[in-house]
């Protein structure tokens, strides 16, 4: 029994001994059997969470490219809703151009009637009024070829507004100025079609445009024309099926119809005020009438 401890223990049914050595063996057998089952436990709870991990990273990675697919397709539609905005807002400028065309934005068409009766000119007020705002033939009276408004437009077969009235003119036939005013261009219109062109600005806002004319040029940009005067001779030049002269009359930019100028007259001299209502006639002829008292006074 040497170097070993023996161990006796004492119960109701006697006494037991044990050698150390053996004791130790036992509890080194147990605790590595101990050991062994908190590795294997510890190894399949790793494994437990590093497969839940792996699961959850998998679900990140999924969300995560998700959310970029989101994001790309979020940044897509703000495009295409800027584009529309655009769009809309250049469809908006299109309609408002095209009511400004067709006449749908007239001021002060009401009471016109009412207050042109409370305002009498005088013959020379109606004189100056003939001297400066475009009236009459321009051309010799051989009829219409092309009315003011929509159309389809004879060489570029799309719809158009044709801004101006076509009058019927062999090459040749001279132009006179409808009212008192000056040359604001007259030469040859690349980008329009025009041709060779002529601009009048008359008095009060007016303009009138000459196009296709024949290439011998009357006036000058810049020279001051009196109604009734020469200003250029019929031609066929430019964007032109044949010749004929296409004559507009414009109140500051809008395009009006140049039919109710060409047959404006004293024998008719209150019509164009209800003919032509996208002019401010009323305030016109207010300015006149005022001036004229002014005139009276001593
Ligand atoms: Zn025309």
């Amino acid at each position: 029994m040497r170097n070993k401890f023996v161990v006796t223990i004492t119960d109701l049914n006697g006494s037991r001994h044990f050698l150390l050595h053996q004791l130790v063996k036992k509890f080194i057998i147990y605790f590595t059997l101990f050991i062994i089952a908190v590795i294997i436990f510890g190894a399949w709870l790793i494994s437990m969470l590093y497969d839940e991990v792996s699961a959850l990273e998998a679900k990140k990675e999924d969300l995560l490219r998700k959310e970029y697919q989101l994001s790309a397709s979020n940044a897509k539609l703000q495009r295409q809703i800027e584009t529309k905005t655009k769009e809309f807002e250049a469809i908006n400028d299109k309609i408002s151009d095209i009511e400004e065309l067709i006449g749908l934005k007239t001021p002060e068409t009401s009471t016109i009637d009412e207050r042109l009766k409370t305002i009498s000119l005088t013959s020379t007020q109606q004189q100056h009024l003939f001297r400066s705002i475009p009236n009459g033939w321009v051309i010799e009276n051989n009829g219409l070829t092309a009315k003011f408004g929509w159309r389809t437009h004879p060489i570029l077969k799309k719809r158009e507004f044709h801004r101006g009235i076509d009058l019927r003119a062999k090459v040749g036939t001279p132009i006179y100025a409808p009212a008192d005013g000056v040359v604001e261009f007259a030469g040859y219109h690349k980008s329009s079609g025009f041709g060779y062109l002529v601009i009048l600005n008359h008095n009060y806002g007016f303009k009138t445009n000459f196009a296709h004319l024949d290439k011998k040029m009357v006036v000058k940009t810049g020279e001051f024309v009196k109604k009734g005067q020469l200003i250029g001779y019929t031609g066929n030049s430019g964007l032109s099926t044949g010749p004929h002269l296409h004559y507009e009359v414009r109140f500051i930019t809008r395009p009006l119809d140049p039919i109710n100028f060409l047959n404006w007259s004293s024998n008719n001299f209150e019509e164009i005020f209800k003919k032509e209502q996208r002019v401010s006639w009323q305030s016109l002829l207010k300015t006149m009438d005022d001036r004229s008292r002014l005139q009276k006074q001593p």
